[in-house]
C-alpha cells in the first residue's frame, strides 16, 4: 500500500464534480441483498427486513486526525472505512453499507482522490460494505473526510454500553497500545526527516505498531465468534479513544464500578520495548493511547467457560458495585482511580 508517486496531476476543476464521482466510485462492488441503490441517484436505497438499523457517523479533519506528511492517501482511504465499522461491530452487528463525503482544496489532484479512493475501495471489500453515496465539495484548506457507516442485527443481539451488571467479567480482544507507539515512531521520524531529508529510517522492527497506526483493524470477526460461542456480551464498545476512557463510559453508562488488573492488559512485545526506549510506562499508554479498535466488553461470569482459552480474548478485570469506583489494581496490589486519560498515578484508594 505505498502511495503512488507519478507525476500526473489532473485538476478536479478540469472534471466538474459528477465527473470525478464517476471517477472515484468506478469499481465499487455491491456485496449486501440490503442494498437495493447505492451511487447514482438522489438518495441511497436500503431493505434490512426485519432487522433493526445502525448508524454511526465520524469526521475525520486534515492537520486534527491525521497528518498527510507520513500517512499514504491509500492508508487513509482505508482507515477512514475501518474506524466506522469498527462502531458498528461495538453494537454486536453487522456493518452493511457506507457513504464518503470530502471536501478537498484545489491542492489535491485526481490521482491523490483516487490513491484515497483505492484505500477506501480495499476497506469495503475487506469488510465486504457498499459504498452507496457521499458528497465532494471543495475546502478552502486541507482534506475533511466524513463516513457514515450503516449496519444491521437483530434486535434481540444488539449491545450497548449501559448493561453490564457488577461480578461481569470485563474483556478485551487483541492488545493494546500499538497504535498510539506507532504514532510515536512516525512523530520521531518526521521529525528526523525534517533536519535531515536525506535519512533513511530504519523502522523495519517497528512493522507491528506502525502497522496499527497506519493500517488498523476493525473486529469485523468478533459478532459472529461471540454468535457462535453463545455468549452475548453484556456491554460493549470500540477502542477508539483509549482502555480508560472506554471503560468509564461503560461504568458510568451502566451505573457500576469496575477493578481491572495491570498486570492482564494485553501488550505487544513491540508496545512493551518501544515504550522503554521512549521511557514511557506501558500500563499509561495502553489505557490512554487509543486508535487501537478493539472491542471492549462484559459478559455474565456464567459465560466465562465459554471464552475460556480463546487467543482472541482476555479477561482484564471484573465489574464492581458503583460504590467501589473504576480502579486500576497495580501489580503491586495497589488500587488507583482510573481517570478519562490513562490513570493518576498520585492519587491512591484504599
Ligand atoms: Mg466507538
Amino acid at each position: 500500500m505505498i502511495e503512488d508517486k507519478t507525476p500526473h496531476r489532473t485538476s478536479l476543476a478540469d472534471l466538474g464534480e459528477f465527473g470525478l464521482i464517476d471517477r472515484l466510485t468506478k469499481g465499487f462492488e455491491i456485496h449486501n441483498p440490503s442494498t437495493l441503490k447505492g451511487v447514482g441517484d438522489d438518495a441511497a436505497v436500503m431493505d434490512f427486513k426485519n432487522k433493526k438499523t445502525v448508524v454511526s457517523t465520524d469526521l475525520l479533519i486534515e492537520g486534527v486526525h491525521f497528518d498527510l506528511s507520513y500517512v499514504p492517501l491509500k492508508h487513509l482511504g482505508y482507515k477512514s472505512v475501518v474506524v466506522n465499522v469498527s462502531d458498528i461491530y461495538a453494537m454486536n452487528a453487522t456493518a452493511t453499507q457506507i457513504t464518503v463525503s470530502i471536501a478537498v482544496s484545489n491542492r489535491f489532484p485526481l490521482e491523490a482522490l483516487e490513491e484515497l479512493y483505492a484505500g477506501i475501495r480495499l476497506a469495503c471489500k475487506h469488510y465486504k460494505v457498499d459504498l452507496v453515496g457521499g458528497d465532494t465539495t471543495s475546502s478552502t484548506r486541507g482534506l475533511i473526510i466524513s463516513v457514515t457507516a450503516i449496519g444491521e442485527a437483530e434486535a434481540s443481539d444488539l449491545v450497548y454500553r449501559n448493561g453490564a451488571q457488577p461480578n461481569d467479567l470485563v474483556v478485551l480482544t487483541g492488545d493494546i497500545g500499538g497504535a498510539y507507539m506507532g504514532l510515536q515512531i512516525l512523530e520521531r521520524e518526521k521529525a528526523v526527516f525534517q533536519v535531515n531529508p536525506n535519512s533513511q529510517p530504519d523502522i523495519e522492527m517497528y512493522s507491528y505498531i506502525l502497522e496499527r497506526q497506519l493500517k488498523p483493524e476493525a473486529r469485523k470477526d468478533i459478532p459472529p465468534l461471540l454468535k457462535q460461542l453463545g455468549v452475548k456480551p453484556t456491554a460493549m464498545m470500540d477502542v477508539s479513544d483509549g482502555l480508560s476512557s472506554e471503560i468509564l463510559h461503560i461504568c458510568k453508562q451502566s451505573g457500576v464500578g469496575c477493578r481491572l488488573y495491570e498486570d492482564k492488559i494485553p501488550l505487544d512485545p513491540q508496545v512493551i520495548s518501544t515504550c522503554e526506549e521512549f521511557n514511557l510506562d506501558s500500563t499509561t499508554i495502553a489505557l490512554s493511547g487509543g486508535e487501537d479498535y478493539e472491542l471492549l466488553f462484559t459478559i455474565a461470569q456464567a459465560d466465562y467457560d465459554k471464552i475460556k482459552g480463546n487467543p482472541n480474548f482476555t479477561v482484564i478485570g471484573y465489574i464492581t458495585d458503583k460504590s467501589e469506583g473504576v480502579n486500576l489494581v497495580t501489580r503491586a496490589g495497589q488500587f488507583i482511580p482510573i481517570i478519562a486519560k490513562g490513570w493518576n498515578a498520585l492519587t491512591i484508594n484504599n
